[in-house]
């Protein structure tokens, strides 16, 4: 916990320095005299902001179809610009892409979007915190909210100090997805949790996937809920996240400055929406990580399409011995057989979803390109709201991810900011 001495009452309390939190963090400082405190509990925000940090500026990515609608994403994304500054990638010669995949019954967005780099992004972290503290916002970093206090409106904080508010605003992301439940368990706010997306990460070279040369992260929908998400290129890498009980893989690419290692990644993913008798999301992905566990010996597995293909697994001496030339880079992934640990209908749809890729951009399903699974992406548990402003008890809201109202930086940010609208409408 930072040594910062706190007040025992604030106006409004912020949880959470995601970008929710950011976004409702400036529009109050910057738009009233109120006294805020923003709490942390990580010494600089985890999440998308601080890994890879792109950032998607066209609606409907990253804003929940349920909560936003164009103009209002659009209205609040200029908000957005105005804190990020993005340089926006280019986006050219993909008409072609686009004929073909109309041919298929798919989809390419065209989208405006900007990319900082894993090894740029805190940088751009402790420069948005900096300027709260200018603003007269009390940052509290590395202090925890333990829980919110029933029937008052106080929180204690893992110190056992306890502060009041006239508002609060919860942004916890969806990582602390159980500590949201419980809260909302506390304060008598009912919730549902029933999508997940559940896909695989794929791995090639650049020649491969020549796409991302004119359109950094392409997002394309394809038939049955499946879509590409978060391409990494550059100098691009795959990674092994540690969730409560399994592991998912991720992927990230480091800022342009850093040497390219001529490897492309993306996610492939299919929405699962649940109904009777299985209703939690989030349970649904974490059987499907635990089963990946036993297989694998405890980490995540991954297979050379070429082996897919012939309905045989991967082996140890796939990636060692093989004719192709590029390794794996995600090391402790263990070579195995996705068709073994993966729902039918989930494996058919994504399957199914690549071959149309391969015939949008030829190449990709190269021999060599490696499948790696399980790309797990829970959605939270989405409260019942008391209005469009994301207030679910007179005084508190509850934003971004965590809440289900965003799904992607630039949407966590602008939900932030619409819950400090509310509080700003009823400004003494
Ligand atoms: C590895 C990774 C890469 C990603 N890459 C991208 C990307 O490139 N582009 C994109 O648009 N999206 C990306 N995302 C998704 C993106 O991170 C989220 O959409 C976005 O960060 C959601 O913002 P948020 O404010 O809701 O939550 P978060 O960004 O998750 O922030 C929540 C914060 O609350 C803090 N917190 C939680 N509980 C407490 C508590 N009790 N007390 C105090 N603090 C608490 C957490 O430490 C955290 O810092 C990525 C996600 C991950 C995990």
């Amino acid at each position: 916990m930072e040594n910062l001495k706190l007040n025992s009452f604030y106006d409004v309390i912020i949880v959470g320095s995601g970008p929710s939190g950011l976004g409702a963090a400036f529009k109050l400082a910057e738009n009233s005299d109120k006294k805020i405190l923003l709490i942390e509990k990580k010494k600089i925000s985890s999440g998308g902001l601080r890994n890879d940090c792109k950032q998607n500026y066209t609606y409907p990515v990253g804003f929940p179809l349920e909560y936003w609608s164009k103009e209002e994403a659009h209205a609040l994304l200029e908000e957005v610009k105005n804190h990020l500054n993005p340089k926006m990638e280019k986006r050219l010669n993909i008409d072609k892409y686009i004929q073909r995949a109309k041919k298929l019954d798919v989809n390419i967005l065209t989208i405006d979007q900007a990319h900082v780099g894993t090894d740029k992004s805190s940088k751009l972290i402790n420069d948005l915190i900096q300027k709260l503290r200018d603003l007269k916002v009390t940052v509290a970093l590395q202090t925890e909210v333990k829980e919110l206090n029933e029937n008052k409106k106080e929180i204690t904080l893992d110190n056992g100090f306890k502060i009041e508010f006239e508002n609060i605003i919860l942004g916890p992301g969806r990582a602390d997805y159980d500590w949201m439940q419980t809260q909302m368990d506390r304060i008598g706010v009912t919730y549902s949790d029933n999508i997940v997306d559940i896909g695989i990460r794929v791995e090639t070279k650049e020649e491969n996937y020549p796409i991302v040369k004119d359109y950094y992260d392409p997002k394309i929908l394809f038939p049955n809920k499946v879509r590409t998400f978060c391409t990494n290129s550059g100098c691009a890498h795959i990674v092994r996240e540690k969730y409560k009980g399994y592991y998912s893989v991720n992927g990230h690419s480091l800022s342009k400055e850093k040497k390219a290692n001529n490897l492309v990644n993306f996610a492939m993913l299919k929405t699962i929406r649940l109904t009777q008798p299985v209703v939690s999301g989030q349970q649904f992905g974490k059987i499907l990580g635990q089963m990946v566990m036993q297989l694998s010996g405890g980490s995540v597995i991954m297979q050379r399409v070429g082996d897919f293909r012939l309905g045989q697994r991967s082996k140890k001496e796939t990636f060692n011995e093989d004719l192709y030339d590029f390794k794996p880079t995600l090391s402790n992934a263990v070579a195995a057989d996705l068709s073994l640990s993966m729902p039918a209908k989930i494996l058919r749809d994504i399957w199914s979803a690549l071959k149309k890729l391969d015939s949008i951009v030829p190449g990709v399903l190269h021999p060599s390109t490696i499948l790696y699974y399980p790309e797990i992406k829970t959605y939270s548990n989405k409260p019942q709201f008391l209005n469009k402003n994301f207030m679910v008890k007179e005084g508190y809201y509850i934003v971004g991810d965590g809440a289900g109202t965003s799904r992607g930086i630039t949407a966590a940010w602008s939900s932030g900011i619409r819950a400090a609208n509310d509080i700003l409408k009823n400004k003494k």
